[in-house]
């Protein structure tokens, strides 16, 4: 070891002294979190997969970014419980299912992040590169729900469009599961809390559109409708009306 080096070393060692949050070994290491209670799954296809209609950026942003602060924020919450939590999702469905059973000092935090983190991975999973139609039962209760699936695209459109500032539009199964029906929600609020089944929701937040879309909602949720999973709506639905 050389003058310099021995030098180097001899001022890191004083820092890392004087201050102990400054130790060499910590840099570039993320700094303690809150535990992971719930965790952010990866996108179920490439970012890009979407392309044309949604743009791999905003995919980048709005999963990394947006639904990872609501997955972060909603342990955050979930740290200050006396007991941890389980962390599965059938809990965090319990929890959203029936909001005035949740301890009042999270329970902001569970309806929004919490309703977050449930909204965004219903999602992610509601949308494939790959064309899918509905088929089966599922095509029948659209058909006698709305009379036409071009008249529930109509009404998808409609609704979706009306949103007043940032909300979900969703295509759900009423609590008496007779009749698949077109509703709403604001900010992150789900269906679960009017106990409605959600089989297909679409985010109609500006981040989920404003890099490609700008003001015009309406090109972006005509272009959502070219890639919706009808085949996981269709599991939805029939593992729905088991239940
Ligand atoms: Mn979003």
């Amino acid at each position: 070891m050389n003058r310099r080096h021995l030098l180097a070393s001899g001022l890191l060692a004083t820092a890392a002294a004087t201050l102990p949050g400054l130790c060499p070994a910590a840099f570039g290491q993320a700094p303690a979190t809150a535990k992971e209670f719930f965790k952010l799954a990866p996108l179920p296809y490439a970012p890009e997969a979407l392309e044309p209609h949604i743009d791999a950026q905003t995919m980048m942003i709005h999963h990394g970014k947006h639904h990872q602060a609501y997955v972060t924020k909603l342990n955050e919450a979930l740290a200050t419980l006396p007991t941890a939590p389980q962390g599965t999702p059938e809990e965090l469905h319990g929890w959203l299912s029936n909001l005035d059973a949740v301890p009042e000092k999270i329970r902001t935090a569970v309806r929004n992040h919490g309703g977050g983190h449930f909204n965004h991975d219903l999602f992610w999973n509601s949308l494939t590169p790959k064309k899918t139609e509905p088929t089966g039962d599922l095509a029948r209760a659209l058909e006698s729900a709305f009379g036409s699936e071009e008249a529930a695209t109509a009404e998808y459109l409609d609704k979706g469009g009306k949103i007043f500032g940032s909300g979900w539009i969703w295509l759900v199964l009423d609590p008496k599961k007779k009749a698949l029906a077109m509703t709403t929600t604001p900010n992150q609020d789900t269906p679960l809390a009017a106990g409605h089944v959600p089989l297909l929701g679409v985010d109609v937040w500006e981040h989920a559109y404003y890099l490609k879309y700008q003001n015009k909602r309406a090109d972006y949720l005509k272009a959502v409708a070219n890639i919706i999973n009808w085949d996981v709506v269709a599991e939805r639905y029939a593992k729905a009306l088991k239940a």
